[in-house]
């Protein structure tokens, strides 16, 4: 089943600059960073209140995250959702006929499982679904 929104995911450029910038909006501070090194990203991660905001800066210029900015800028890379078991959440979207970018689950920031749904099939969103680790 999909659940709440676990977090959205934000491209940016500098993680210092972003930083200081979200601390002010939010009055907040990061409560973690974290490197992916499968994806090439630094992830800085917010809660305020029930809301999580994932900020991700590209490590290499092959990540995912710098490709995004090329083509669209800074701004929303992608909305996560919470689910109970992702393996049964992709095999029915699969069925569905959703193009998954991940097929299998992979191992994402924050303790999470994850995989992604191609936004071609979902007007242009990209979707992440996440599982918390056992
Ligand atoms: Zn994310």
């Amino acid at each position: 089943m999909i659940h709440k929104i676990e977090h959205i995911g934000i491209a940016i450029k500098d993680a210092e600059k972003s930083e200081s910038i979200f601390n002010a909006l939010f009055n907040n501070k990061p409560y973690k960073r974290e490197v992916v090194e499968s994806e090439m990203v630094q992830t800085i991660f917010y809660q305020n209140g029930p809301n999580k905001i994932e900020l991700l800066q590209a490590l290499s210029e092959d990540s995912a995250i710098a490709k995004f900015i090329a083509k669209k800028g800074e701004g929303i890379h992608h909305i996560a959702f919470a689910v109970d078991d992702i393996v049964v959440e992709l095999a029915r979207l699969k069925a569905e006929g959703f193009q998954l970018i991940n097929e299998t689950p992979k191992d994402g920031a924050d303790n999470k499982l994850i995989a992604f749904v191609h936004p071609k099939d979902t007007n242009g969103v990209l979707i992440e679904l996440c599982q918390e680790k056992p």
